[in-house]
């Protein structure tokens, strides 16, 4: 007996942000029949948020902050969500003390146990710079701007921990993601809008993910099943150098084990998020979820982070020898025109959710001129 083929217009691999947006734009817009195809047993990618035994909302994959500058992301994503007003707070935590994060005038006062008024920080912080010739990678970037002892202090092992790799050996865009700053605004973020969706994302991306031209099949590898599929287009979102059986040989992408622990006690720590700088502390940083999604109770639920080379790919780890493959992968792709790859992991790319969001916004836009 010949098994017929499940018939679709798209196969999309993934389902997080760049494969939902996808999938509800050419559901909707082009109404196109759509199968979403997941390997782990639920939606929502690495945003993923549930209820935990204890009643409190975690994020299963490490803390998730929304915030854009986009008014087109963030008008698009509120078609699915309402949204709790949320600007992000981090300390670090230095040889047993905290500080602000981002460096601003207030963790620079307090490092130097000095009194800096806002208008003296460029000049003092120009004192601690070396003249550096070339920006080549993170740490040439991050000691141009603070000089040594700052970096020593709040970059450079916390960096070694997160990504396996000293800042040096790092490009520069890792830590320039960190803004740094000369008055006393304590945000992690500047962005025009910064929420939490109100019932979290998981609850979003099924609002996403509803319209019944949308099937979706989830606990399975794509490769286990596409080839009892027929389809027109595959969009795809799981790692790149998977999708080739990794015949170029592997690109590196840094793990992190999320230890949760339930504590019987209304509030944890002093800051939503708390950075560990120092390498003698093995874990990078303790998330405290109630304090990000603003949930009363009368327990506290927190995640410590503990980055690893083995595990689930999380962080694209960006340094030469992993651009330089990429480039080969990124050639082969080319090949594949009926495949779109697109995402954190398919494109290599260090991401953001709103950024995410926004270039899948734009894919569907192309996609849809040939439909
Ligand atoms: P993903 O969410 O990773 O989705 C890809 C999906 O593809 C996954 O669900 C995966 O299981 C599935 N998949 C992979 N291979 C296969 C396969 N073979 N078959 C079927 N399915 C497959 N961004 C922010 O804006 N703010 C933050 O605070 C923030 N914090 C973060 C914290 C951590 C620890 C991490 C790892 C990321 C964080 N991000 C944050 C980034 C955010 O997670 C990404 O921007 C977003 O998840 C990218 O969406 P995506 O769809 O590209 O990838
Ligand atoms: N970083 C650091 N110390 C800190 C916070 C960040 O050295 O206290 C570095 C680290 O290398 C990190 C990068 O700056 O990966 C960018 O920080 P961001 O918060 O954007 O990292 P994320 O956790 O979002 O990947």
């Amino acid at each position: 007996m010949v098994l017929q083929k499940m018939k679709y217009d798209f196969v999309i691999v993934g389902a997080g942000f760049a494969g939902a947006v996808l999938a509800e734009r050419i559901s909707e817009v082009l109404k196109k029949r759509v199968l979403l195809i997941e390997k782990r047993d639920h939606i929502c990618g690495n945003c993923y948020d549930e209820y935990d035994e204890y009643g409190i909302l975690i994020h299963k994959y490490g803390p998730h902050i929304f915030h854009t500058n986009s008014s087109t992301v963030f008008k698009y994503l509120s078609n699915f969500t309402e949204w709790r007003k949320y600007e992000h707070k981090v300390l670090a935590k230095y040889n047993n003390e905290l500080f602000p994060i981002p460096i601003n005038r207030l963790t620079i006062s307090k490092f130097f146990n000095i009194n800096l008024a806002e208008n003296e920080v460029e000049l003092f912080l120009k004192k601690q710079c070396e003249q550096t010739q070339k920006i080549d990678n993170s740490e040439d970037y991050v000691v141009s701007r603070i000089g040594q002892k700052l970096f020593d202090a709040f970059y450079k092992e916390y960096t070694y921990k997160q990504w396996g790799k000293y800042p040096a050996e790092l490009s520069a865009s890792v830590c320039r993601r960190l803004p740094i700053r000369s008055n006393d605004d304590s945000r992690y973020f500047t962005d025009k809008f910064q929420y939490m969706p109100a019932e979290g994302f998981s609850s979003l991306f099924k609002s996403m993910l509803s319209n019944p031209k949308i099937d979706i099949m989830l606990g399975k590898d794509y490769k286990s099943v596409i080839e009892n599929i027929s389809y027109k287009k595959l969009i795809y979102t799981g790692p790149l150098d998977y999708y080739f059986d990794y015949n170029l040989g592997k690109l590196n992408y840094r793990s992190i084990e999320f230890v949760l622990q339930n504590y019987k006690k209304v509030s944890f720590q002093e800051s939503p998020v708390v950075n560990y700088v120092n390498k003698y502390v093995p874990f990078t940083r303790i998330s405290e979820f109630k304090k990000i999604t603003g949930q009363f109770a009368d327990t506290t639920t927190i995640c410590k982070e503990f980055a690893s080379n083995k595990g689930e790919e999380y962080y694209p780890i960006i340094d030469a020898e992993n651009l330089q493959l990429l480039k080969k992968y990124k050639k082969k792709t080319r090949r594949f025109a009926n495949t779109i790859f697109i995402g954190r992991l398919a494109e290599f790319k260090y991401y953001n959710m709103d950024q995410i969001v926004a270039r899948a916004l734009k894919v569907f836009n192309h996609l849809a001129e040939q439909f």
